[in-house]
């Protein structure tokens, strides 16, 4: 099956049901099994008003999907974007599933999505918008039944607005409905740098076994936002270079090095990275194909494809964003020999620092920094440990080991449930 074309726009959920496909033939998955995991278990739609400053009311659609909840209940983030579709949804809920398998955290796979750009909503239609949406899709919200998190333009005060609304509808207050909170509600230190953290353990991981010293890497980012700015700083605090970054509007390139926190300070002041004094300007697609050891693909979906595929230098390619490379790229690339640390492996650090906070929110409980970073890494590094071994004893890329250990774990816990009724 191809899941590309040079005309058709690239279908997320297209390509995340062809990458399960690859894993249950080669696991040899029963027929039946691979029907119930190739589709999500649960789809929601909302279509809900807003009151707007001027005074109207605009109607906003939104989702929830469910995709498994063999291994406990749902977790997975809520995007707003003005791209956001169901089958981009469906697709980061299998995602899910698969990364929350990965790692060995008790949780099936969901996500939520708003068709919105909200740089052009001011604060207070954004409050109005969350707490409608949340209220809409929480028929399917709870602490014990789906536990959504920040993802793409959404952040620790989006999750604050939700846990409120969440508690004034039962009456008291919930903190573990929702994790990425801002720390005085319940959430946990380290989750806002936790999946750019995550990523780079798994990058010190790749660069030790494939004998590269990460003090002479030169490194690329794309997407400048929570994962992708704290991932540039935490592989500059490795000794890497950070030679090309880039956002919506584009990139900027010094060979020499750029300093990612006066990058960060300069976004903030501007609002692009570009124009950063003693740096080129570039564009997206000159960035992923630019010169340099790693390319940290930190934006969004289908990035890397059979158009450039071919021309990317990078010697790994650490999936910080979901979905970045699609199935023609990922064949192409493996045959170059590019080290792959797919998604479900390499930002996963974010969904298990919402455990954490999950678990310290249902304990009462508060962890160090130090504590969950520990924790962190030991999870981080076993599930790189576990996918390598895969990839080597079966001679497959990272990817198809990854998801061989996920869907296979996720297979044996819902063959052990049986069928219901
Ligand atoms: P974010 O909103 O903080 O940042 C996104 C960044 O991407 C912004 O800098 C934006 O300008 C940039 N961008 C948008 N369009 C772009 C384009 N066409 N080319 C280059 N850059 C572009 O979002 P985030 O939370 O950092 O998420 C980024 C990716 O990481 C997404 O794929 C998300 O699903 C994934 N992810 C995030 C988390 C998390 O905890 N935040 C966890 C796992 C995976």
């Amino acid at each position: 099956m191809t899941t590309e074309s040079a005309t058709a726009p690239i279908n997320a959920w297209q390509v995340a049901q062809h990458q399960f496909d690859l894993a249950a033939e080669m696991l040899n998955l029963d027929p039946g099994l691979r029907r119930v995991l190739r589709e999500p278990r649960r789809e929601l739609t909302v279509h809900f008003p807003v009151k707007m400053d001027d005074g109207s009311v605009q109607v906003y659609t939104g989702y929830r999907v469910q995709h498994n909840l063999g291994r406990g209940p749902a977790k997975g983030g809520i995007r707003y974007h003005q791209d956001v579709s169901l089958d981009e949804v469906k697709a980061l809920a299998m995602w899910m599933t698969w990364k929350c398998a990965v790692v060995g955290i008790p949780y099936g796979g969901g996500k939520g999505g708003v068709i919105v750009d909200p740089k052009k909503l001011s604060k207070k239609e954004l409050e109005g918008l969350s707490r409608r949406y949340f209220s809409e899709i929480s028929v399917l919200i709870g602490p014990e039944r789906d536990i959504p998190a920040p993802d793409v333009n959404t952040t620790p005060q989006i999750m604050a607005w939700f846990m409120d609304t969440y508690s004034m509808h039962v009456g008291y207050t919930v903190p573990g409905v929702v994790t990425g909170k801002p720390i005085s509600l319940g959430g946990s230190e380290g989750r806002n740098e936790a999946t750019a953290r995550g990523c780079v353990f798994t990058i010190v991981k790749a660069a030790a076994h494939l004998g590269m010293d990460l003090k002479k890497c030169k490194v690329a980012v794309q997407g400048y936002g929570n994962a992708g700015s704290i991932a540039a700083q935490l592989m500059a605090a490795e000794g890497s270079s950070i030679i090309a970054v880039s956002d919506s509007s584009g990139g900027i390139r010094n060979m020499a090095g750029l300093d990612p926190d006066r990058v960060l300070a300069w976004k903030k002041e501007h609002g692009t990275v570009k124009g950063f004094p003693g740096a080129e300007d570039i564009t997206n697609a000159e960035l992923l194909v630019t010169e340099c050891d790693i390319l940290i693909p930190a934006a969004y979906e289908n990035q890397i494809t059979v158009t450039n595929a071919s021309q990317v230098k990078a010697k790994i390619v650490a999936e910080a964003a979901n979905g970045p490379t699609t199935p023609e790229a990922d064949e192409i690339l493996a045959a170059k020999g590019v080290f792959m640390i797919p998604d479900i492996l390499a930002n996963a650090g974010g969904v298990t620092v919402s455990y954490f906070e999950w678990v310290q929110d249902l304990n009462r409980d508060h962890w160090t920094e130090q504590d969950v970073n520990a924790k962190l890494k030991v999870i981080m590094d076993k599930a790189f440990a576990e996918v390598l071994a895969q990839s080597l004893k079966h001679k497959v890329n990272m990817r198809t080991g990854a998801y061989l250990n996920a869907v296979q774990r996720v297979a044996d816990a819902t063959a052990m449930r049986g069928l219901y009724p």
